[in-house]
């Protein structure tokens, strides 16, 4: 198995596209990242994965907090912007939510304390304490394949 067999395999689990974002002595850093999930519902916990070349690595340490943005669908241009994908830089507005960055106009805004951090290979994993929610009626970005999607309404089966 090689590393590009191994990257196509989880391309083919389809998910929704967060910004990471964390602040350090009011400076705002975010980062693209679909490695999230929801750990624990009580207490409230969720995980993501943070590469190790990533900056936005040390920012979390340091700053013990970070929020998770789900992206809406028209929000693709973002995803790009904390991807690194654009070539000129951008200056994006963040809200406050529990006082940690958040991105106007997500699906989702998760604002997290770090309560755990586990280092496992060439990524580091932070357990995140959920302290509040911000939710917006919006569809969701989807990526699948190294390809941004949409979802598509089902249509109704007549029998
Ligand atoms: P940088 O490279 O320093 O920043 C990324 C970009 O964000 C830069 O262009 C920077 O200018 C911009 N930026 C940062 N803060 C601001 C700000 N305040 N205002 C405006 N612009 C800003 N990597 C992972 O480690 N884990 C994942 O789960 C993951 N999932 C991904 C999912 C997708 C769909 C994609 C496309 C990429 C994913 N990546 C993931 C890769 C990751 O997003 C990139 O490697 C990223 O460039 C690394 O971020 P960095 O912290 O080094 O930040």
């Amino acid at each position: 198995m090689d590393d590009r067999q191994f990257r196509t395999a989880m391309g083919k689990f389809a998910t929704g596209v967060t910004v990471i974002a964390t602040d350090v002595d009011g400076d705002v850093h975010g980062m693209t990242a679909n490695a999230f999930m929801s750990v624990s519902l009580d207490p409230k916990l969720v995980v993501i994965s943070i590469g190790e070349k990533a900056r936005i690595l040390e920012k979390i340490k340091q700053s013990q907090t970070f929020s998770v943005n789900i992206l809406a669908a028209d929000q693709q241009e973002l995803s790009m912007i904390f991807a690194g994908q654009l070539k000129e830089h951008r200056e994006v507005e963040f809200d406050r939510l529990d006082g940690k960055p958040v991105l106007n106009g997500a699906v989702a805004q998760i604002a997290c304390d770090v309560s755990a951090v586990h280092l496992e290979g060439d990524h580091t994993l932070f357990i995140g304490r959920v302290t509040d929610i911000h939710l917006e009626d919006a569809e969701p970005l989807i990526f699948y394949s190294g390809k941004y999607r949409a979802l598509a309404e089902e249509k109704a089966v007549t029998v």
